[in-house]
């Protein structure tokens, strides 16, 4: 039970990935319990490619829903996977000319929206619909005036991500500017990004969830 709770806590990024490289290597036990592929896989795992790590969570994933499915299910919930399918695309600062990666939802989206951290290099995807959490962060908004866009406050909500706060695209990985060149016309690759969660804002009080939400909406208002 206890691996299944690890790896499941990895796939969140309830812990990092450094701490899980260490357990790794400190539990072997986990050979038997994974079978030999998959703990080859894992110990062959370069943990500095971030890319490489996320598309191995999504392995660990399909392999615990196959496995181990109820005790999924009965202690997590609904069983809904932890990523969404993306799709990147050509970006260019302005500022810098650097030359990365953004990924970018289709024209036909509706209520969903992608995050990324302040640095620029993480990226959460979030969907406002039946999401209790856009729930109680728009009626909060709603207690005082503002007439900006509700995804800005919903993203400094969401949970951070490597100590990074998140806020909106687009956001150059190298200099961190907003000006940045970006079409959905030129596809570079498909990944897997994170869901976002709002489990610190959530574990807040009524009264202090309003307070982080005005303050959040002033600075804002500040940074027009
Ligand atoms: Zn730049």
């Amino acid at each position: 039970m206890k691996f299944i709770i690890q790896l499941w806590l990895f796939i969140r990024q309830e812990i990092s990935t450094l701490a899980f490289e260490k357990w790794i290597y400190e539990t072997p036990e986990i050979e038997t319990f994974l079978g030999s592929e998959l703990y080859l896989k894992l110990i062959s795992l370069n943990f500095g490619d971030q890319e490489k790590v996320n598309a191995f969570k999504v392995e660990i994933w399909d392999w615990l829903s196959t496995h181990y499915p109820d005790f999924i299910e009965t202690t997590y919930g609904r069983l809904t996977t932890p990523w969404e399918p993306v799709r990147f695309f050509a970006a260019k600062c302005r500022s810098c000319n650097t030359e990365f990666d953004l990924p970018l939802l289709s024209d036909f989206s509706y209520g969903e929206s992608i995050f990324q951290s302040e640095l620029g290099n993480y990226f959460n995807y979030c969907c406002a619909i039946d999401n209790k959490v856009w729930d109680i962060v728009s009626g909060l908004i709603h207690e005082f005036y503002w007439d900006g866009d509700y995804w800005f406050i919903f993203a400094a909500c969401a949970d951070r991500v490597h100590s990074q706060n998140m806020g909106l695209l687009p956001r150059c990985p190298h200099c961190q500017s907003h000006s940045v060149d970006y079409s959905n016309k030129t596809p570079t690759r498909d990944g897997h990004i994170h869901v976002a969660s709002f489990r610190t804002f959530m574990n807040l009080a009524p009264a202090e969830q309003l307070s982080f939400i005005k303050k959040t909406c002033a600075l804002t208002r500040l940074s027009d």
